[in-house]
């Protein structure tokens, strides 16, 4: 697994930026009326029929890290399974019930369930505020300083990469000279053990080289004592 980037979490900020500016006000009596008149189980995954877990919005509200147009709305929000919710992700909720996509629940019976989706997806065609005109009622100035935000986010995001390129790179420099240091001392401890053994044999060869001499010698001596 490789080391990763700080850049990799920009995707998902950007998605918290959106999150954070849409409006979230659902009628929880006028939802459940909505289902009802669908035959839409709460309880239930729309997409897979497991027990559902999430609220996933058809139109995904997040597109390409701004605002899609569509919101929180009870016209907007299904029953889903977590795991569905994950891999349909930003998505066409049409493309992905019919692809290959992991977990994806390209599975018998889901005609049925498109064309249950289908219908509902009918109450919200459009989006409520098309993205073009969010400027306009926000404020162009309000507008452009919430994502130049994300931008400064984004540069300090690199500039802090390139910091951590420098002390990965600092650390793994340090962490080799340790390793081969550690792996020199490893090995110096078998040449000292076998310079050791070297030298008590050099020494063994050096006394008895040495006792022949005396002895090669003493007669000598001997003879040339009284
Ligand atoms: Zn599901």
């Amino acid at each position: 697994m490789g080391r990763p980037r700080i850049r990799y979490r920009m995707s998902s900020l950007a998605a918290v930026f959106v999150q954070a500016i849409i409006p979230r006000k659902v009628d929880k009596d006028a939802q459940a009326e909505l289902y009802k008149r669908f035959g839409i189980s709460p309880e239930h995954c729309i997409y897979c029929g497991s027990p559902s877990t999430d609220e996933d919005h058809l139109h995904p509200i997040v597109k390409e890290g701004r605002p899609s147009g569509y919101f929180h709305t009870k016209e907007n929000i299904l029953p889903a399974r977590g795991t569905c919710n994950q891999s349909k992700s930003g998505a066409d909720w049409r493309s992905w019930i019919e692809g290959n996509a992991a977990k994806s629940p390209n599975a018998a019976g889901i005609a049925e369930r498109i064309t249950r989706i289908a219908a509902f997806a009918k109450t919200v065609e459009n989006p409520i505020i098309a993205p073009g005109e969010m400027r306009r009622v926000v404020g162009p100035e309000l507008w452009d300083r919430y994502w130049r935000r994300l931008d400064e986010i984004g540069k300090l995001m690199d500039d802090a990469q390139a910091d951590a390129d420098e002390i990965c790179a600092a650390l793994a420099s340090e962490f080799e000279t340790r390793v081969s240091a550690a792996t020199r001392a490893a090995k110096g401890t078998d040449s000292e053990a076998w310079f050791g053994l070297a030298a008590t044999f050099l020494r063994r060869i050096g006394s008895i080289v040495e006792t022949g001499l005396r002895r090669s010698r003493e007669p000598a001596s001997n003879s040339d004592g009284p």
